[in-house]
């Protein structure tokens, strides 16, 4: 009989939003996790890191489970034997209650480990542009938090002690009694006139900051409409600001970009999105399955050696094909002789990182033009071609292909479907609020997502929202939907996608 393993608990900090603001250590555990519990802070972005089949749960303050249930619910799943990741937004001591967790924890004798964050409260005025200390200005920084249980004698924060401290201070959880707040301390002596900046979202996409002076930064916020998450900073500090905001001065900054991709295949791109200072809406419009039509793969690769030309056309369909040929093969020999073609540079990337020489490359994404790439290496006439692509897709290659006399077998090797589900909230949220950039990687991507959201109605809805195209071939797909793609890459891979943005 095997004897269960004793489960674990590690809380874990994620951080205040960026996702590469998690620490390795939380990285590698969240890897290793067979539940992750997290709270509504975090980054969604994260809960990639988790294996497919962990189980994820949403648990935060707004949702509607006490601090008493979900302090249940971690010892509930680590007496079940599992490894436990809570994952709590910034630090989880600070103003998160993963204290009262650990407590709960340690009282129920669970092991537990505790895996520090980088908190808001330094992270979101660094985004913005604001040093806590600063030699010319202040050595000390003080913290507080803004929403207070008033008349518990064990936190009531002393407002005229706090305006007498030197130094920075940094208010969290303290935009909804702001004015309250801000008058109290100057009525116990703080001057009006010092700065002061609100930064909402900090590290995220959408990051925004705002600043005036203790006087009449309640009310700029009111005007700004600033929510949730967001922390204040008092201080000479803010003064910075103007010269320092790295982040909010990023070439995309401020925009929402939508990418619909398939999931796992935009990853690259998604962070070169972020990068730029972008908040980008994964909304995946497709996903690949395996092929329907199993015999035809089966048959090619029987006969792979009887090939004279494999093509591939996606990286995705580079994937897939050896997936499907590691199941059957055990060596990499076993593909044969045959010479090597690959549309576009993703495509023999992924070759290539298979250590296979890509023997022609055509750039563009047009039968004839393929077909006349394969030909500078020697006639094609009679030539036995395996296309190994998506099911059921457009016919123009082959026939192009048999236009030059070449023998086709055109194999699925994987078959793209409409993704449905709405991963984190991000397409509702994205039908609520719209976005100012949709971007299309190709045709299906597009149709898909206008099955899905009615592309035409959305940008009735959303006049503003633009539409960025890979290429011709996606150009006219939109261009069938009588819209036209505000911008359409020169190169058509996705990087060629962010030069036309930046433009
Ligand atoms: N443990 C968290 C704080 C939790 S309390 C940490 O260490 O950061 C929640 C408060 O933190 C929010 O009300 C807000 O004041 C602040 N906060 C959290 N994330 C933030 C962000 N990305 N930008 C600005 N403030 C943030």
């Amino acid at each position: 009989m095997r004897v269960k393993s004793a489960g674990k608990v590690y809380l874990i900090g994620a951080g205040p939003g960026d996702a590469g603001l998690l620490t390795r250590r939380g990285a590698e555990l969240l890897q290793r996790a067979d539940v992750v519990i997290y709270d509504l802070l975090v980054n969604p972005q994260l809960l990639r890191l988790a294996r497919e089949n962990a189980e994820i749960i949403s648990r935060g303050k707004r949702t509607q489970f006490s601090q008493e249930q979900i302090n249940q619910l971690l010892i509930a799943k680590a007496r079940e034997g599992k490894t436990v990741v809570r994952l709590k937004g910034g630090d989880p001591y600070i103003f998160g209650r993963g204290g009262e967790e650990a407590e709960a924890l340690a009282a129920a004798k669970i092991y537990f480990e505790v895996v520090p964050g980088v908190s808001s409260i330094v992270a979101a005025p660094n985004y913005a542009g604001i040093p806590l200390t600063h030699r010319d200005f202040c050595s000390s920084f003080t913290v507080f938090t803004g929403h207070e249980n008033s008349g518990d004698a064990k936190t009531n924060l002393r407002y005229e002690q706090i305006a007498k401290i030197p130094g920075t201070k940094i208010v969290l959880m303290g935009t909804e009694n702001l004015d309250d707040w801000t008058k109290s301390l100057i009525a116990h002596g703080m001057s009006p006139e010092i700065p002061v900046a609100i930064v909402e979202s900090g590290t995220q996409g959408k990051q925004k900051s705002i600043s005036g002076t203790l006087a009449t930064i309640a009310k700029l916020a009111a005007k700004e409409k600033i929510s949730p998450p967001a922390l204040t900073v008092i201080g000479d500090v803010v003064k910075l600001r103007g010269k320092l905001n790295w982040s909010e001065n990023r070439p995309l900054s401020g925009k929402r970009i939508v990418v619909t991709r398939a999931r796992g295949q935009a990853t690259e791109f998604l962070q070169k999105l972020s990068e730029l200072g972008a908040e980008v809406l994964e909304i995946p419009a497709i996903k690949t399955v395996p092929p329907t039509r199993r015999e035809d793969i089966v048959d090619a690769l029987l006969e792979l050696n009887s090939y004279d030309w494999l093509i591939f056309t996606s990286a995705n369909g580079v994937k897939s094909f050896f997936d499907l040929f590691f199941k059957r093969f055990h060596d990499l020999r076993d593909i044969g002789g045959a010479k090597i073609a690959a549309v576009g540079p993703r495509t023999a990337a992924t070759l290539r990182e298979l250590h296979l020489q890509v023997d022609a490359m055509p750039e563009e994404f047009v039968g004839r033009k393929i077909a006349e790439a394969l030909t500078k290496l020697g006639s094609i006439e009679n030539e036995k071609i395996c296309l190994l692509r998506a099911e059921d897709a457009n016919p123009d290659l082959p026939l192009a292909l048999e236009e030059f006399g070449a023998i086709v077998d055109d194999i699925g090797v994987y078959k793209t479907v409409a993704e449905t589900e709405d991963f984190f909230g991000v397409a509702k949220n994205f039908v609520e609020h719209g976005a100012d950039w949709i971007t299309f990687t190709s045709s299906s991507t597009l149709e898909f997502f206008h099955k899905r959201f009615d592309l035409p109605k959305l940008l009735k809805q959303f006049p503003k929202m633009k539409i960025a195209s890979i290429g011709p071939e996606t150009s006219k797909a939109i261009r069938a939907l009588k819209l036209d793609p505000n911008v359409e890459a020169k190169t058509h891979t996705t990087d060629g996608i962010i030069a036309a943005l930046l433009k």
